[in-house]
């Protein structure tokens, strides 16, 4: 119906600027799109149709388009939702001067044509830009059906919809200005859905592929608990459910932070941090399964998030941002005490090895090295001409990854533990196998590497944290900043 007015208030509009050829062109593709329905109703079936509402010309371009499409989705899983299906066979969808449009027969439905349009309206009321939409259903007789109710004007949010195009109540630039300005909005919410839904996805993924590369040294895995004796597989995974609710929690704020200055969102962030150290040991029986990682991949997506934004993600940014943030983090937590009692694990190993002893801090602080320049290559290498991550690829990937950040990681649980000398072994044993990945005693190299940690009772968790940031980095990097 509305496309009819549409056309009426047009012609008058083109009229007075001399461009009655784009009118005819106009009229001629609603006369073609009125001859299809009628081809369908042959058959004695409702039909159901969908545009876009656009004031003046061009009816589309690349922006509108776009639009269209992601509406026309929206719309098919609503009809679907309320077991209205369309004959595929019979479907019409083109994009001409009159804009983009999409033509369909309802097959088997329990609705009338009048319940098909409430529905249809109801889709509409319950869009936020839905008053761009006109979904018009034709009964089996070829009679348009209305529930007679008017849409309000998009444009004054007062008049009906069909008095002002009538009227031509309001400036056509104008018009398209708010149009364009609302489907802009739109498409910004939906792309901060996709790119938060994506970022708490590859988090989850990271943590259950770090806990399931099989075997590990020292680590727990699939089928060993390497050399813990508190925690196994099934712990690694209570714990992976529950962080992953809050990873959406800090994607939304680093997608949506507009402060001057990141570091104000550190309190916030400090604070989303405790939260899920504390849902962490609830579903763990308070064992610590990822107090690391909850630090490194807390950063990780607030930034990545953040910078995806701006569209103005690039490894070099991240770790920018990523210093900046965090300034002279382990002189400012590690120096100077923070909790009052004793010394903890951190400050200890500080105070004894200085530089060499600042770990996990020491890596932030420094812009994860051993993320960027050891794992990330490394998985570049094995994973960017491969189309799809099974379990194989992943393993042997992963496995190289995860050496490739031992050999380099001063971790300070190890150097608290077991000191010095047991660490730069561990590190030397981890070198030696990365070197011999692929020759012939690359497995037994591996299982002696293995052994080691068994025997010394040495469980490289800062290590596996910083594979699992790696796993997200390369995520990113694959699918959200490539792909783009
Ligand atoms: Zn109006």
């Amino acid at each position: 119906m509305l496309i009819r007015y549409c056309c009426e208030s047009i012609q008058t509009h083109v009229m007075t600027t001399g461009m009655d050829k784009s009118i005819e062109e106009l009229l001629l593709a609603k006369d073609r799109r009125r001859d299809l329905r009628m081809q369908r109703l042959e058959r004695g079936c409702v039909t159901l149709s969908f545009n876009l509402n656009i004031p003046g010309l061009p009816k589309s371009n690349d922006s509108f388009h776009a639009f269209f499409k992601t509406c026309l989705v929206e719309l098919k899983n609503y009809l679907l939702a309320h077991r209205i299906v369309t004959n595929k066979e019979t479907i019409h969808c083109e994009t001409d001067v009159a804009g983009d449009f999409f033509l369909a027969e309802i097959v088997d439905s329990d609705y009338t044509a009048i319940q098909i349009k409430q529905v249809c309206e109801s889709f509409e009321t319950n869009h936020p830009v839905g008053r761009l939409l006109d979904v018009d259903v034709v009964d089996e007789k070829g009679e348009p059906v209305s529930s007679g109710k008017a849409k309000t004007c998009f444009f004054c949010n007062n008049a009906p919809a069909i008095y002002c195009m009538r009227k031509q109540a309001h400036d056509y630039a104008a018009m398209r200005m708010k149009v364009e300005l609302e489907i802009s909005k739109y498409q910004e919410q939906r792309k901060r859905e996709r790119i938060c839904k994506q970022l708490v996805i590859l988090a989850t993924q990271s943590l259950l592929h770090e806990v399931a590369l099989t075997p590990k040294p020292g680590l727990v895995d699939r089928f060993d608990e390497g050399s813990h004796t508190d925690m196994d597989f099934s712990t690694f995974l209570n714990s992976t459910a529950a962080l992953s609710v809050s990873f959406q929690k800090i994607a939304n704020f680093g997608y949506t932070f507009s402060g001057d200055d990141l570091k104000e969102a550190l309190p916030k962030l400090r604070l989303i941090g405790l939260e899920m150290e504390a849902d962490m040991f609830a579903e763990t029986n308070g064992v610590n399964t990822h107090k690391g990682a909850i630090f490194l991949l807390g950063f990780s997506i607030f930034v990545s998030a953040h910078l995806l934004s701006e569209d103005s993600f690039t490894n070099e940014k991240f770790v920018s941002v990523i210093q900046n943030m965090n300034g002279d983090l382990v002189a400012r937590e590690l120096g100077k005490k923070l909790y009052l009692g004793k010394e903890t694990h951190g400050e200890v190993c500080y105070r004894r090895f200085g530089k060499k002893g600042q770990g996990i801090r020491g890596e932030i602080q420094a812009g994860m090295p051993c993320v960027f320049q050891k794992a990330l290559p490394v998985l570049h290498e094995r994973f960017d001409s491969e189309e799809v991550l099974n379990d194989k690829i992943l393993n042997k990937g992963l496995t190289h990854a995860l050496l490739a950040i031992i050999s380099e990681n001063d971790d300070s649980n190890i150097l608290y533990r077991k000191g010095e000398e047991v660490l730069e072994e561990l590190k030397a044993r981890a070198g030696v196998c990365m070197q011999k990945d692929e020759g012939e005693n690359s497995d037994s190299e591996y299982e002696a590497l293995i052994d080691f940690c068994n025997d010394k009772r040495i469980s490289p968790g800062g290590s596996a944290d910083l594979l699992a940031v790696s796993y997200f980095m390369y995520g990113v990097n694959r699918n959200l900043v490539k792909r783009k």
